[in-house]
């Protein structure tokens, strides 16, 4: 494909209409999307997720400079509707991110939040895997810490990041909305402010009580373990991981080298662990299994005359035959 090839080549407005029809999902996606796929596997993934205000624009700006300066190039992800990189426009006080904007070596696309949550984990992973082939060297995304989708999201990503900050008893909205348990690294931002070494005081009781449920995946199934993971129970991950709890000044660029180690650490638990390979292998078959699914009921949705279809409902409504016999019954006749 022409596109692919273009934008795979380093041309940015290739590569911005290569996203546009990925995520639009339209009949050139499927196409494109093998085209890519040889080509990925080389980007490190960070998810960055909190609830709105606590910092993760700026924190995600602050880590693409900081990954720049190491020579790396960046991708951001935004599906955050109220982050300042949607809508394109990097706005008012933000002068700190205004810097990546004119940078070759930055990618930035939000993700446009119509269609269902289902949909736009898929088209955000989707958009994840052009940027990875494209040949950017990390990825960060960010979502608003709001459950199930940020989990969805969040299995896309090598680490993942949540942030608090002080003030909001996030900590406890954190526990609520679940997005605790899928934190590999956990960050107190505007820790300038009152409150932050009792919020990481609370995130750090929470740790040791082991209230934090931690999602695993396992052999494709989201599985929910206390932490630390006993060892016995855990055999495909020997060792078990503690999410650091780092504190950073994002808006004054303070305590970010600590985070990018961070993450460099848990990535190399991920490769020492086998994690990172037992958590690739379970993406690999959920999405497998999620394609599969789709594809066998828009193959027999297709191949089903309307009017069958209406017969069969008249017959259940009527009691002459019950629904699941029915359905029995309509994929006999069309394999
Ligand atoms: P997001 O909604 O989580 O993406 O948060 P933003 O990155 O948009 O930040 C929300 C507001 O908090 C902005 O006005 C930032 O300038 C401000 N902010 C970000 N980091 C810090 C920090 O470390 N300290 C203080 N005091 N303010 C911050």
């Amino acid at each position: 494909m022409e596109l692919v090839e273009e934008a795979l080549s380093g041309n940015r407005r290739a590569l911005a209409r290569l996203i546009s029809q990925v995520e639009d999902n339209n009949s050139l996606a499927a196409q494109a999307r093998s085209a890519i796929y040889s080509h990925t596997g080389h980007a490190r993934v960070v998810g960055i997720t909190g609830a709105p205000g606590t910092g993760k624009s700026t924190l995600a700006s602050e880590l693409a400079k900081a990954y720049r300066h190491a020579g790396q190039t960046v991708g951001i992800v935004a599906v955050d509707p109220t982050s300042p990189f949607t809508g394109g426009a990097i706005l008012g006080d933000r002068i700190r991110m205004r810097d990546l904007a004119g940078d070759p070596g930055v990618f930035i696309r939000s993700m446009a939040t119509r269609g269902s949550l289902g949909g736009l984990a898929r088209a955000t992973a989707d958009v994840m895997q052009v940027l990875d082939a494209a040949g950017y060297d990390i990825i960060l995304v960010e979502t608003v810490g709001a459950g199930q989708s940020e989990v969805d999201i969040a299995r896309a990503a090598n680490t993942t990041i949540v942030v608090e900050a002080p003030g909001l008893g996030d900590e406890v909205q954190a526990i609520k909305a679940g997005i605790l348990e899928i934190a590999d690294v956990l960050v107190v931002n505007k820790a300038d402010r009152d409150g932050a070494a009792s919020t990481v005081r609370a995130l750090q009781a929470m740790l040791d009580l082991g209230a934090a449920p931690r999602t695993i995946l396992h052999h494709g199934m989201t599985m929910t373990v206390g932490v630390p993971i006993p060892p016995s129970q855990s055999p495909d991950f020997a060792l078990p991981w503690r999410p650091p709890i780092l504190q950073t000044v994002a808006l004054e660029g303070r305590g970010i080298g600590e985070v990018v180690e961070a993450i460099a650490r848990h990535q190399g638990h991920l490769v020492e662990s086998g994690e990172g390979e037992a958590r690739r292998r379970a993406r690999v078959e959920a999405d497998l299994v999620t394609i599969l699914r789709e594809t066998l009921l828009r193959r027999l949705m297709t191949n089903l005359a309307p009017a069958d279809l209406a017969g069969m409902v008249d017959r259940i409504a009527a009691r002459e035959i019950d629904p699941h016999t029915a359905a029995e019954e309509l994929l006999a006749q069309r394999p």
